[in-house]
């Protein structure tokens, strides 16, 4: 094994792609001011400049462009949304939740129209998903979710089950009982398109301003460190950093996600996995993992499951866990075996956004010019497209498809106050964890924890 670096590997490989000198904060009125310039922010960007190029727009980011997940993630840029059909049925409608489906899936072309138009260098590549079930727990996991996406029309073209000669077609991959495959996920390099991405807004005449953290937000008024500064309309895109903020301590609880990457396979160990499409692979366990087969050919795996911190904090000692790492890195290994011969040359992570009622949610008050997207549990890099173009209407006052979808102004209560937030969240982890371990080892599922963990997710 080399010895691995604790930067992600996102950051070792776009050294070439830098953004052009984002300048230090001066003007102080614009017509819409955005806090973070992760997806969410340059996205909101992105189109409000494109619909209005008159419009004056700055981006106030604490660090740098894609310090935060949209700088850091496993790259899926997958249409499945954090919350199931069934799920937004139940909170909205039926209509709801397959309207927000089809935006959701739709995003994909949307995002790669972008990348070419304006000639993102990010590896973007549309592979699909593929989700594997290594015991019977999870194969019923997997059928019931293609039976729900049957409930709601969407047929085999969306997602299917997969036979065992397909699954082994497309990646091969131990032990397994049962597959499914849907077309909705492309792969990115994070870092590259977030970068990218900010070249065309700043090319556009938005304004960056980078090492600008905002520490309060009013009605048409941000403070930073330095200076105040005025806006008609301001965005909040700090997802897993907000509660941060003043007055914004309940809103998101910040929850890590870890990575590992591999160096580069060898012809011969892609050849023995067969993994030729670079479809996106995840499996049906209860806390999730992810992985990709970045562009030059290595392994970059992911899992949640690490502990919350107490109050909501965040830290750059965060970032790295190396109790978590050697966890995932044992997935990594057991999920692809050719792993254990290569070595492990990069581990990072980092915060996401959970809201209480574990929704997504895109926020408009005209009234006080007050905006916020995010929220994404951890499926944002799609999302945060889908959720930047809603807001992008909603503040033009459009009449469009988007500012009719279900999460439009449906914010979220806020989380419990302290410990009980500590104890909460980081038993539901445990629980989450208990569950797989049963599953493992008896086949079975566990009813009575599984109740518990939907009774609090709920
Ligand atoms: C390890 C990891 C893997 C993931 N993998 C995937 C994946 O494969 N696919 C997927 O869909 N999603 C994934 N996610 C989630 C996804 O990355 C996020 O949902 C998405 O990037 C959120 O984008 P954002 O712009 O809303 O937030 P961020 O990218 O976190 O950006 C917020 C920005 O705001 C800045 N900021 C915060 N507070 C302030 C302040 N007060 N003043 C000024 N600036 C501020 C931060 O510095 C940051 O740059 C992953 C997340 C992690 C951590």
């Amino acid at each position: 094994m080399g010895i691995d670096a604790l930067i992600s590997l996102w950051q070792d490989t776009a050294e070439d792609l830098v953004v052009p000198e984002p300048k230090p904060a001066t003007q102080r009125e614009f017509d819409v001011a955005i806090i973070g310039a992760g997806f969410s922010g340059l996205w909101t960007a992105y189109y409000l400049k494109k619909m209005d190029p008159a419009i004056r727009l700055a981006i106030f980011e604490s660090q740098q462009v894609g310090f935060g997940a949209s700088g850091r993630n496993g790259g899926w840029v997958s249409g499945l949304l954090p919350m199931s059909l069934g799920e937004l049925e139940k909170m909205f409608s039926r209509s709801a939740a397959i309207e927000m489906y089809r935006q959701s899936f739709a995003t994909i072309d949307e995002i790669e129209h972008v990348v070419r138009a304006e000639q993102i260098d990010c590896g973007f590549h549309r592979g699909g998903t593929l989700n594997g079930a290594t015991n019977a727990v999870q194969a019923k996991r997997v059928r019931d979710e293609i039976e729900e996406a049957r409930r709601f029309g969407l047929g085999e073209e969306h997602h299917r089950l997969i036979s065992s000669d397909e699954m082994r077609a497309r990646l091969n991959v131990p032990n397994l009982v049962l597959a499914s495959y849907t077309p909705h996920c492309a792969v990115v390099h994070p870092l590259r398109l977030v970068r990218g991405l900010a070249k065309a807004v700043l090319n556009l005449g938005v304004e960056i301003f980078e090492n600008s953290h905002v520490d309060k937000i009013r009605p048409r008024q941000i403070r930073t460190a330095n200076h105040g500064c005025r806006a008609e309309i301001i965005v909040r895109a700090t997802e897993g950093y907000t509660a941060q903020i003043a007055d914004h301590r309940r809103l998101l609880a910040p929850l890590y996600s870890y990575m590992v990457a591999t160096a580069p396979l060898s012809a011969e160990q892609i050849a023995r996995l067969n993994w030729k499409n670079r479809e996106t692979y995840h499996d049906a366990r209860n806390m999730i993992i992810y992985s990709q087969l970045t562009a030059d050919n290595r392994i970059a795996f992911g899992g949640r499951g690490a502990p919350y911190h107490f109050a909501s904090r965040v830290k750059p000692d965060f970032d790295t866990n190396a109790r978590i790492h050697d966890k995932i890195i044992r997935s990594m290994n057991s999920v692809f075996p050719v792993s254990t011969e290569v070595a492990v040359t990069h581990r990072w992570g980092g915060p996401l956004g959970v809201p209480r009622n574990w929704q997504p949610s895109v926020n408009y008050d005209k009234r006080s010019g007050l905006a916020s997207l995010g929220g994404y549990v951890g499926d944002g890099v799609a999302a945060a497209n889908l959720a930047a173009r809603t807001l992008a209407h909603l503040i033009r006052e459009d009449d469009h498809d988007l500012t009719r979808l279900a999460w439009v102004n449906h914010p979220s209560r806020n989380w419990e106050i302290e410990p009980l937030r500590f104890v909460g969240i980081n038993g539901l982890i445990k629980l989450s964890e208990s569950i797989d371990k049963h599953e493992r080892r008896t086949g079975k599922p566990d009813r009575i924890r599984e109740t518990v963990l939907k009774t609090f997710l709920g």
